[in-house]
């Protein structure tokens, strides 16, 4: 097993992507935390999960909850040895009709909360002196925008730079900060994301994702399960060599 002893702290993960991951680390021997907004979810999901997962309300957006879920999980259970900021949402609109709500929802969630995540997180990590690995959720579209999600896209393209920058900072404490760019992934993100374009393209629901399917190369939505096997691989030793990286699990659509 390769999480054996470890404590992972997983946010957004009472569904979709962060589930798939939180089942896997337990699979691989890790004690996981689930902290999410919606804590019926995530408490449902921990529970289904077994003994070694439990569930945490945080919202990403609350700077003061950050810390002391963070100062809570390392005192339970010894230490935070993998973070894996996951907790996203998603909006739409081109640049001639963006709102000021939706660019301040879209950069508080995927952007400021997980920095503020990775800065308690790591404050804590530092003070353990064991090293560590976080995990930043970026996506496809943070590698290029696109006309119609340009909130998205750029606080995806940010999460990159930061994850860079975070990297740097950290490898001097043996903690290890890479993140993963998912394509697309079948699950309640995309029924959300199927019935913005459904609503800014004039199509029929499902008509997206029936399109943007055919066009991966691998010819398919990708599963949780798809993306957790890096995770685990960015969480265990044997990437102890490896920061500041971004890797894609697209089924082909990036390729650099
Ligand atoms: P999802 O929408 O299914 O799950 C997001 C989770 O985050 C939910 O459990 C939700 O309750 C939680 N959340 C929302 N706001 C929160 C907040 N303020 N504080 C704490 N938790 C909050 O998303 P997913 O498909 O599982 O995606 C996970 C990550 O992967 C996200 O960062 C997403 O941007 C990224 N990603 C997803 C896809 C995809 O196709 N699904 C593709 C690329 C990248």
């Amino acid at each position: 097993m390769k999480l054996e002893n470890k404590t992972a702290l997983i946010t957004g993960g009472a569904r979709g992507i962060g589930l798939g991951f939180a089942e896997a680390f337990v699979r691989e021997g890790a004690r996981v935390v689930i902290a999410d907004i919606d804590i019926e979810r995530a408490t449902k999901a921990a529970a289904g999960i077994g003994p070694q997962a439990s569930a945490k309300k945080l919202d990403v957006t609350d700077l003061a909850v950050i810390e002391s879920v963070a100062a809570q999980v390392d005192k339970e259970f010894g230490g935070i040895d993998i973070l894996v900021n996951n907790a996203a949402i998603f909006d739409m609109a081109p640049i001639t009709d963006i709102t000021e709500a939706s660019y301040d929802k879209v950069f508080d969630i995927n952007l400021k909360g997980p920095l503020f995540v990775m800065k308690a997180v790591a404050n804590l990590m530092i003070k353990r002196g064991r090293g560590g690995k976080i995990i930043n959720m970026a996506s496809q579209a943070g590698r290029r925008g696109e006309a119609l999600v340009l909130l998205y896209c750029a606080s995806k393209a940010a999460i990159i730079s930061a994850t860079q920058s975070a990297a740097l900072a950290l490898v001097k404490h043996g903690i290890n900060v890479n993140a993963i760019a998912p394509g697309v992934v079948d699950g309640e993100h995309w029924d959300v994301v199927d019935a913005h374009f459904a609503r800014w393209e004039g199509l029929k629901p499902g008509e997206k994702k029936a399109a943007v399917a055919k066009s991966v190369p691998i010819g398919r939505f990708a599963n949780p399960e798809d993306i957790a096997g890096l995770a685990v691989f960015l969480a265990s030793s044997d990437s102890d060599y490896i920061l500041a990286q971004t890797y894609n699990v697209d089924g082909g659509n990036w390729m650099s």
